[in-house]
């Protein structure tokens, strides 16, 4: 999985989970994650039930994934 740290100078990038826009974060396949959703998706074990809302924005990279 090739990841980037996005450059703190850029203009804020829309994150694919909060959809809020934040200076600092990483790309995941062309979309942007912001770092407070990496470090919760981190922290979230799988019977939490944020997890599966995590699973499910996280899904939507994939999805647009397949029109491009
Ligand atoms: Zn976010």
């Amino acid at each position: 999985m090739r990841t980037s740290i996005a450059d703190r100078n850029q203009r804020e990038h829309v994150c694919i989970v909060c959809e809020q826009e934040k200076k600092e974060g990483i790309f995941l396949f062309g979309h942007f994650l912001c770092l407070d959703c990496n470090r919760a998706i981190v922290q979230t074990n799988t019977d939490d039930p944020n997890y599966s809302f995590y699973v499910r924005q996280l899904r939507k990279m994939f999805t647009s994934k397949i029109h491009s």
